[in-house]
């Protein structure tokens, strides 16, 4: 726990534009969850092109995982928040994420992997985060990196939040990973009653916060647990205020203005590029 920082400064406190409650769905081998930033939401909060929320006691919700499938042209950020996956991929990465860790995937040119919770019983939870790469990216060699919650960078602020740092920099305190073209924030923020917690932004990035305990406000705004603010980029950063104990993460980054190409786990930025990756898996050659 880091316990020197600096203070944020925020002038001209961004807004709320919109609640989004997210779509019930289901994925890989019948895995139940929230999207909570679905394709619609792609241009809006671009470079960010899907957040999944999972959360459930019931094994029936979760115990079959992901099998073997296939990405290319992006990244993809595991958060468990509770129990244990296990991932396996084309490259010979192998690693378990539990308990606050967060794996850190770089789809690149392309990977095949699985993601198998290993746990019969009790309750799973976490997010998944899509980050776009830049189109000199998209075809760079895969990369993935596993944090054990005792390694990400955290610290607490005079408020008494506890900021955990996936990724960006925040209070002066640098993140687990950062990412030069699209400047990636994300916060998982832990606020007691009463506390608040200010984060500055560029007007130019795109942010939102996701409540997933309690409630806070956001410049007057009540956001409940499950749903997602999207901030207005006009001002200058958030102010995050927790109306009872709280927790949400915050994530904000620079878009990238590229066109978006997406087939299902393939994100490119033409139609040719995603009929040659279909080919690609098609004839083995995509991991
Ligand atoms: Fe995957």
């Amino acid at each position: 726990m880091v316990d020197t920082h600096r203070e944020e400064v925020v002038n001209v406190a961004r807004r709320v534009e919109r609640l989004v409650s997210g779509k019930e769905t289901s994925d890989g081998a019948g895995v139940r969850l929230t999207r909570v930033l679905t394709g619609d939401l792609q241009r809006r909060l671009d470079p960010f092109l899907m957040l999944d929320a999972f959360g459930s006691d019931d094994p029936d919700d979760y115990i079959a995982g992901f099998p073997d499938h296939p990405h290319r042209g992006f990244e993809t950020i595991t958060y468990m928040l509770a129990g244990r996956m296990k991932h396996k991929d084309s490259a010979g990465h192998e690693g378990l994420l539990q308990n606050g860790g967060v794996q850190w995937m770089t789809a690149g040119r392309g990977v095949i992997h699985s993601e198998i919770p290993q746990q019969e019983e009790g309750v799973m939870e976490g997010f998944q985060l899509w980050l776009n790469l830049p189109a000199a990216e998209k075809m760079c060699p895969p990369w993935y990196r596993d944090f054990a919650a005792a390694e990400l960078p955290r610290f607490r602020t005079a408020a008494g939040v506890e900021a955990i740092l996936i990724a960006g920099e925040s209070h002066g305190v640098a993140g687990a990973v950062t990412r030069a073209a699209t400047a990636p924030l994300y916060l998982d923020l832990h606020l007691p009653a009463g506390a608040h917690f200010i984060q500055s932004l560029p007007a130019v990035h795109n942010a939102f916060v996701h409540v997933y305990r309690g409630t806070v406000a956001i410049a007057g705004t009540e956001v409940p647990a499950g749903r997602m603010a999207i901030l207005q980029n006009e001002g200058d950063g958030v102010v995050v205020e927790a109306l009872e104990d709280a927790r949400a993460i915050l994530v904000a980054g620079r878009p990238l203005g590229e066109p978006i190409a997406q087939y299902g786990p393939f994100v490119m930025n033409t139609q040719a590029e995603i009929q040659q990756t279909l080919a690609d898996y098609r004839d083995g050659r995509l991991a």
